[in-house]
């Protein structure tokens, strides 16, 4: 089987969010379970954005220009390789649309030709194919920056032999995010006006590269069951698309993300001042020298016993900023001992009142902006609890690898985040983290303060930490599902001939 995974960023090249997590992982954990290798092959196809650096990661120029069509233009892309180990990576180079000091835009803002640069780079994806030739019998394509490739498939290059056993795979990583734009950036993409209907890339008047993902692909997935549930209900959650995916619900699939257990491993992690597992005695111990080397780079003060509270996130609503900001000073006044650790960038507003509330509560509460991937590592193993309190989570990242850094989470029921965290429970011994009743301030108040309670008694803290950090957050059961989803689709394609 020829897969081709498509996507706008993955690790260890290039990443916002979680997406590049993924696109990172799951092909590395697909090409595990293949069950035979020799006839299968994984290709990944990026932007070569020019944050990439091609001397790190060895890039080569391969021979060919793509001639891509962009309205009445003809556009050139560059195609180089990163050839590692099994998994090649292509990357297709136009330094008009992807030599930027950043992936979608800045301050807040996006590019305003963000419909150009990745109308540009779906059609290319399909037209690398042919220049290296190479059939793919599933094209997996990941958020709104891909989703006109399922549509190229099924209109301008339907008759194509080329790609007449290619089935196409959307997965929807966060459906806030639709690539909506103006209609007339259909003329950019190509596509006739006969596709600017309510079924297909219509969306308000507008053109939605995320809606031509979701009705033109064979499946669409995402990231957990939960959120596949959530996104058909209201528009809370499907953010406008509830009504299309209700109607796509047969071949709509939650699958669970996993996250890399090498990477994110704190018994092998070169980042942290003092390495540690479950298996060890004195991992609690060790995990308090990372706390006290935290305390000390973020300004708080060193105190091996101050419940250490921290996120890790891109500073956006949907993250539960809002509440977060609202309870840490209640949080403070109330516990004289408790300290917080927030990294993350985003939404200018909230950075502002995240820098004044650090300010305020010098010593005990460190906002560290920007993206630092280093510093996150160190924030996983050094905190205590970690706050995860989002309005929706399509999955989340950040409450699992806090767990397999024995930080325990506290979060909101919605999502991937009721998939991953057990709670935990007077009668037992089980659970992994807290989760809230409901999604408001008042319940993260009151289960934070539960945390709080419970990380008093060290015997039920410790049992707590050794759950979170043996719970099983690999990408395998995951990537069998996917591959029985890409036999699936490929037998459909195979039967509809
Ligand atoms: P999302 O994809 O919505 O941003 P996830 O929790 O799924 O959220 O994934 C976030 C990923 O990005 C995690 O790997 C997290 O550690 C990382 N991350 C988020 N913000 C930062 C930051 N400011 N610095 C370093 N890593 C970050």
């Amino acid at each position: 089987m020829n897969v081709l995974f498509a996507a706008s960023e993955a690790v260890p090249f290039c990443k916002t969010g979680g997406l590049a997590d993924v696109a990172g992982d799951l092909p590395k954990a697909i090409l595990a379970q293949l069950p035979d290798k020799r006839k299968s092959r994984i290709l990944r196809f990026l932007p070569k954005h020019s944050l990439i650096d091609p001397r790190k990661f060895a890039l080569e120029k391969i021979p060919g220009v793509l001639k891509i069509p962009v309205g009445e233009k003809i556009e050139e892309g560059g195609v180089y390789v990163c050839k590692e180990g099994p998994l090649w990576t292509f990357f297709v180079e136009n330094e008009k649309y992807f030599d930027r000091p950043a992936l979608y835009g800045q301050a807040g803002k996006d590019f305003e030709d963000n419909d150009e640069r990745f109308a540009f780079f779906s059609r290319a994806a399909l037209e690398l194919c042919k220049l290296i030739d190479f059939v793919p019998d599933i094209v997996h394509c990941h958020d709104w920056q891909t989703g006109l490739i399922p549509a190229y498939l099924k209109t301008v290059y339907a008759t194509d032999a080329f790609f007449h056993r290619t089935a196409s795979i959307f997965t929807i990583h966060n459906i806030a995010y639709q690539g909506n734009f103006h209609k007339q950036s259909l003329v950019l993409t190509g596509l006739g006006w006969s596709e600017f209907t309510q079924e297909k890339l219509e969306f308000f008047d507008q053109v939605s590269f995320l809606k031509a993902g979701l009705t033109y692909s064979d499946y669409v997935t995402t990231v957990s069951p939960g959120y596949a549930r959530e996104i058909q209900t209201t528009e809370r959650y499907g953010a406008g698309m509830e009504g299309i995916l209700k109607l796509r619900e047969k071949n709509l699939r939650g699958i669970l993300n996993g996250i890399d257990e090498n990477t994110w491993n704190p018994a092998k992690d070169s980042r942290i001042i003092s390495k540690f597992s479950p298996r060890m005695k004195d991992f609690e111990w060790r995990k308090k020298s990372c706390k006290r080397e935290l305390q000390k780079l973020c300004g708080l003060g060193v105190d091996n016993e101050a419940p250490l509270l921290s996120m890790v996130a891109r500073v956006d609503p949907q993250k539960g900023f809002r509440m977060t900001l609202e309870i840490l000073p209640k949080i403070f006044d109330e516990h004289p001992k408790v300290q917080a650790v927030i990294l993350g960038s985003g939404a200018p507003d909230l950075e502002k009142e995240l820098t004044a509330l650090s300010e305020r509560f010098k010593g005990r509460f460190c906002y560290e902006k920007g993206f630092n991937d280093p510093l996150a590592h160190k924030i996983y193993a050094g905190s205590d609890i970690f706050l995860m309190p989002s309005e929706f989570e399509p999955c989340g990242l950040g409450q699992m690898i806090a767990m397999k850094y024995g930080t325990i989470p506290v979060v909101t029921p919605t999502g991937g985040l009721l998939d991953t965290v057990t709670p935990k429970t007077q009668e037992s011994s089980g659970g992994n983290g807290f989760i809230c009743a409901d999604i408001s301030s008042a319940a993260l108040h009151q289960t934070l303060w539960k945390a709080l309670k419970t990380y008093e008694d060290r015997q039920e803290w410790r049992t707590l930490m050794k759950n979170a950090m043996t719970a099983d957050f690999s990408w395998k059961r995951s990537a069998q599902e996917y591959l029985k989803l890409y036999e699936n689709a490929s037998q459909g394609k195979t039967r509809a001939d």
